[in-house]
Parts: C-alpha cells; sequence; structure tokens
C-alpha cells in the first residue's frame, strides 16, 4: 500500500488567513503544510496599494505583503505547496486532503481558507465575453483600455476603489448601480465623487452586454430599476465588482454552511466537525478586510494548536517554542 504522507496540521488556502494561520502554526512547531491553489495569494494579489494594514503608514501593494507573509511563515518551517484539492475526508480521522496530483495527504487538524471568489452578475452575455472586455479584476486588466469609455457595474467599496484606479487608464469610467445610494465606504464615496472622469448611472442594471458576435465588448444595455425603460451605453469593456461568493464547495454536505454558502464558524474558528477550524473570508461576510482575515487565521492556528493537545498520544511542546509563549 503506498505510505500516505501525515501532518498535525494542514492549511487549505494562501491569502492573509491561511498564511497567518501558518506563520502561527509553524511557531508553535506544528510544521504545517500549506497548499496553495492556482490563484495563489487570494484577493490582496488583485489589488494595488493596501492603505489599512496596520503598521504601513504609507501603505503597502497587496502583492508585496503577500510576498512578506509567505517568506515570513516559510522562515518558522511552514511548508508551502501547489496543488488544487480535489476533496476533503472529515468523515474519518485524521482527516484526508486530496489533491490533483500526488498522493492524499492525512492532516490531524485542518484549517480551512479558502476565501471567496468574484461574483458575476449570471448574464449569458456577461459570461460569454469574460476575458474579451468583462473582467472581474481591475488591477489585472485595467491596462487595456487606455483611452477607451468603460463601466464598472458595483456600489461598494471594491468598485469605487476599481473605478479610481480605472481612471488611470480609461476616458471615462461609467458606474453602473442598481440603487440610488452607495454602499461604499464614505471616503471612497467622496475619492469617487470628486473624480471628474468617474459618471454614476443610478437605478441601473445591467441587462445585456453587446456584442457577443463579434466577441468583443461594445456597448451595455441598461435597465432603469424605476421606469423599466433601456438605453444603450456605449462601452469598451466591462468590469464587475458586485462582491464575493464563498470557496466552500469542497465541504458542502459535510461542513454546516450559511444560507450564502459560508462556513458557519462558532467559539473561535471551530466548526461543526472537530479538528476542522476555518478562518478568513470563506466563513466571513460582514468584515472582510485583509486585517480580520489574518486575525482569523491566529485564531485558527491557535484553535488547532490547542485540539491538537487535547487529543491522546499529545507530546508536549516546550512553553518557549509553543504558540502560547511567544505572542509578542
Ligand atoms: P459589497 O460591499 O458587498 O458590495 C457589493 C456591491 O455590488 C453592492 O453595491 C451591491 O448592491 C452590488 N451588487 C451585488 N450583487 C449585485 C447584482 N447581482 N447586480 C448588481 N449589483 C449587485 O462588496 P465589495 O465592494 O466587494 O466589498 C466587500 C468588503 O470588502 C466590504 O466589507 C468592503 O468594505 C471591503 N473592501 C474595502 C476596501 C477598502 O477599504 N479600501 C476596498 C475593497 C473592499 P447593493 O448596494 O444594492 O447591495
Amino acid at each position: 500500500m503506498a505510505t500516505v504522507e501525515s501532518r498535525d496540521v494542514v492549511i487549505i488556502g494562501s491569502g492573509p488567513a491561511g498564511l497567518t494561520a501558518a506563520v502561527y502554526a509553524a511557531r508553535a512547531n506544528l510544521a504545517p503544510l500549506l497548499i496553495e491553489g492556482f490563484s495563489a495569494g487570494g484577493q490582496l494579489m488583485l489589488t494595488t496599494m493596501v492603505e489599512n494594514w496596520p503598521g504601513y503608514r504609507d501603505g503597502i501593494m497587496g502583492p508585496a505583503l503577500i510576498s512578506e507573509l509567505r517568506a515570513q511563515a516559510q522562515r518558522f518551517g511552514a511548508e508551502i505547496r501547489t496543488g488544487q484539492v480535489t476533496s476533503v475526508d472529515l468523515h474519518h480521522r485524521p482527516f484526508h486532503v486530496n489533491l490533483s496530483e500526488g498522493g492524499p495527504i492525512s492532516a490531524r487538524a485542518l484549517i480551512i481558507a479558502t476565501g471567496a471568489s468574484a461574483r458575476l452578475l449570471g448574464l449569458p452575455s456577461e459570461r460569454a465575453l469574460v476575458g474579451h472586455g468583462v473582467s472581474t479584476c481591475a488591477t489585472c486588466d485595467g491596462f487595456f483600455f487606455r483611452n477607451r469609455p468603460i463601466a464598472i457595474v458595483g456600489g461598494g467599496d471594491s468598485a469605487m476603489e476599481e473605478a479610481i484606479f480605472l481612471t488611470k487608464f480609461a476616458s471615462k469610467v461609467s458606474v453602473i448601480h442598481r440603487r440610488d445610494k452607495l454602499r461604499a465606504s464614505k471616503i471612497m464615496q467622496e475619492k469617487a465623487f470628486a473624480n471628474p472622469k468617474i459618471e454614476f448611472h443610478w437605478n441601473s442594471e445591467v441587462d445585456e452586454v453587446r456584442d457577443v458576435a463579434s466577441g468583443a465588448v461594445s456597448s451595455l444595455v441598461l435597465r432603469d430599476t424605476v421606469s423599466g425603460a433601456t438605453r444603450e451605453l456605449a462601452v469598451d469593456g466591462l468590469f464587475v465588482a458586485i462582491g464575493h461568493v464563498p470557496n466552500t464547495e469542497l465541504f458542502t454536505g459535510r461542513l454546516d454552511l450559511d444560507a450564502n454558502g459560508y462556513i458557519r464558524t462558532h467559539t473561535g474558528t471551530r466548526t461543526n466537525v472537530s479538528g476542522a477550524f476555518a478562518c478568513g473570508d470563506v466563513q466571513d461576510h460582514v468584515y472582510r478586510q485583509a486585517i480580520t482575515a489574518a486575525g482569523s487565521g491566529c485564531m485558527a492556528a491557535l484553535d488547532a494548536e490547542r485540539y491538537l493537545e487535547g487529543l491522546p498520544g499529545h507530546v508536549e511542546v516546550s512553553a518557549a517554542s509553543s504558540a502560547y509563549g511567544s505572542h509578542h
């Protein structure tokens, strides 16, 4: 029989939650294995300047912050491996994590930090034109729209941040929002309102993205949510910034999820399966900040450490190397 690689702690996900869990678990001498998928680093890889991560008064670029966190986790002995997790068996102990390549990995404790992915409007024409003028990542694709008119749909902080960023390239940025008030924070609203290249289309929904036949975005059909009237807006690109959906498909049917698919946690980061912990955006639809994700990653590592200490056959780690012994 093939030998199964066996770990005390396996972390799935490589955003601020997973990487912070790796720092803490590594410092607790648990030699964690962190599995990162093909969009490693999570949503911070798609942002530019992060100005609200404590300790960086002038801000830090999202990808630079991830790269620092990775190096910090590795410095303390965390192993980071690229792979696609295809299934997780939470029915047996230890748990089994199966990857698309290589054998299964057994885990005495599992930390789930799989985050959330960009939500799409759900229009067939939008789906058909993803990568051909429709994008969910302003920082990745903004560059392609130099001196061209584009639209962004959404009224939250992401939409405002991306709209402002896109004005560096585009000739005009039309914000399409389904209500007459933004959800974004006051400061982001003020920045967006003050930008002369941004124009707002209130009470408007996108009915169709044209032109699928030519394989490029040429206009949007907008519907007024109050009058029902439709109109056409000529744009060369559409950015969709309407929030995220949690990446929990690996766990449906096994872990308790809320109505929107987020993992339910209790007393810290515990899930309904003892030994499986969840942190970051996969279980948080309220705060969703890099710093809160990191904070919950820390909690998950401490919860996992405590859980492992309570298992039969546990060997005490010296106080000096324990996460509890080295918080500060
Ligand atoms: P969000 O706050 O949930 O906003 C999503 C926006 O998309 C809302 O305006 C919503 O409209 C709209 N929307 C949702 N579904 C839609 C649909 N099917 N069709 C049309 N519009 C739709 O998401 P977010 O902007 O991604 O922000 C997520 C979290 O990250 C928030 O906590 C935010 O504060 C944080 N964040 C912070 C910063 C920053 O501090 N600089 C930057 C980015 C994100 P309604 O308003 O009508 O619901």
